[in-house]
């Protein structure tokens, strides 16, 4: 019965033996073995271990993301139940003479007996608090969806975000971001009417999820704006799959009469971003595809036009500068041009990855050279007394010290040249030089202090 009732619980069938053969089995055993203490005592404890057992498996099985405080509680006193069966059964067999005992008062039956009481009391407390448990992450989750298309709603996708944010910083897994907004809906709306504009939304959510993976997390975050969380997702990944998502949207004919274009943008997250400024990337690639014409989809502002990622799942082939990555200040962009060109020459070894050592005697002197880069340009800013000055300082530290790691992980054979190489290029050359340093150019107008 016990096995049953975890198995309710749980909402799994329990099969109709497994619920009356052990009684059937003791009941029988009692009769026939009426005389024989120590056999019902045996077939009674093995019978109840083996149930125990049972449950035990079935609790461990039972896999939930809130607390499990009820669940341990009913684990723990199923295990203290298991060893009490067990002790008995072996009580029984190495001391049969004690059994005519078992029915006098005796220190250790009054232990049996209370501490039978207190497990018991324990297991059905566990079953209430393993239930209000499971009723208020069910509540939580009713709360956390969206009612009209059944995605996550802004809570749930800034939750998912922040989990996200920490397995990469923790474990420098990427992740990316798609944000898409339907084109023209206000027209459709007009057009065909507000209820099938709803009908439309629902629509371009099943079209999402069914494009999707499964770890992938498809959230609205407002009207007709959609966002979707890609784990463990680099940036060209991330847009292909937004691709996908354009082209199945484009070719549906919703509610058999109307076609609906979308416009997405792509971030991915760097490992010194927040997510406002993760957000706010995907946002302003969002704007670039509407104001390219619609029904596209873009990158992050620096587009990634020096980076060669088309055609090679995931990985950079070349990197090119541009007159117009400039900065305004004359040592900084000698420098962030200086360290293109030996990412160029490091870029071009991707093709004899043989040579580890060689590869990675490489990358340490490159990280010299941007270290020193980076120590020269604080000083460059510390001019400028502003709190942005720390926060720069911090993006630099975080750079190095992971770009140490990968190397450190590549000499060590956990992760490959192109892993490496692409977070190079992606956070400490495009993302950093390109978009970080020329925000503080920008944001100070800072002049060239050389010219
Ligand atoms: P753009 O291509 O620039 O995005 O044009 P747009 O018309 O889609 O953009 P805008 O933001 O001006 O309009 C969004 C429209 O989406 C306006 C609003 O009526 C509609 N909308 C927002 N939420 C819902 C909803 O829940 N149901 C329906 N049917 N329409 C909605
Ligand atoms: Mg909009
Ligand atoms: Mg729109």
């Amino acid at each position: 019965m016990f096995l049953r009732t975890i198995n309710i619980f749980l909402g799994k069938k329990t099969n109709l033996l497994q619920v009356l053969l052990p009684p059937i089995v003791i009941a029988i055993t009692f009769t026939v073995m009426r005389d024989a203490m120590l056999g019902r005592i045996i077939i009674g404890g093995v019978i109840l271990f083996v149930q125990l057992l049972l449950a035990i498996i079935c609790l461990l099985d039972f896999k939930y993301d809130f607390p499990r405080i009820g669940r341990n509680i009913i684990i723990f006193s199923v295990v203290v139940l298991l060893v009490r069966s067990l002790a008995r059964v072996l009580t029984a067999l190495i001391w049969p003479s004690e059994l005519a005992n078992i029915f006098e008062s005796s220190q250790t039956v009054t232990i049996m007996y209370y501490s039978g009481f207190v497990l018991l009391i324990l297991i059905s407390n566990g079953f209430l608090i393993m239930a209000k448990e499971r009723s208020d992450e069910r509540l939580r989750t009713v709360a956390m969806r969206d009612k009209l298309t059944g995605c996550w709603n802004r809570i749930r996708i800034e939750e998912v975000a922040q989990q996200e944010m920490a397995r990469l910083d923790r474990y420098g897994y990427p992740v990316s971001l798609i944000m898409i907004d339907l084109d023209h809906f206000k027209a459709v709306n007009d057009q065909y009417g507000h209820g099938a504009g709803d009908a439309i939304l629902r629509g371009f959510a099943d079209i999402a999820r069914e494009t999707l993976r499964s770890t992938d997390v498809l959230g609205r975050w407002g009207g007709e704006e959609f966002i979707v969380i890609l784990p463990s997702s680099s940036l060209p990944e991330a847009v292909r799959i937004a691709e996908r998502i354009r082209t199945n949207v484009e070719r549906h004919l919703f509610s058999g009469t109307c076609r609906v274009t979308a416009s997405l943008g792509v971030s991915v997250c760097l490992s010194t971003d927040s997510w406002d400024e993760w957000l706010e990337r995907a946002d302003s690639a969002l704007y670039r595809a509407k104001n390219s014409g619609r029904n596209q989809t873009k990158t992050e502002s620096i587009d990634i036009d020096c980076l060669d990622i088309a055609g090679i799942a995931g990985s950079i082939s070349h990197i090119n500068w541009q007159d117009d990555y400039q900065t305004g200040h004359h040592l900084i962009d000698c420098q962030h041009k200086r360290i293109f060109e030996i990412l160029g020459g490091i870029l071009s070894l991707r093709e004899d990855v043989t040579n580890i050592a060689g590869i990675v005697v490489e990358l340490r002197s490159f990280l010299d050279v941007i270290e020193n880069h980076f120590s020269d340009e604080e000083m460059i800013l510390s001019q400028y007394n502003n709190e942005y000055i720390d926060h720069h300082k911090n993006i630099h530290r975080t750079l190095i010290q992971r770009t140490r790691s990968k190397i450190n992980d590549l000499e060590n054979g956990k992760i490959g040249f192109v892993d490496v190489i692409n977070f190079i290029s992606y956070e400490v050359v495009a993302q950093h030089m390109l978009i970080e340093d020329r925000k503080w150019h920008q944001d100070f107008g800072m002049q060239d202090t050389e010219a």
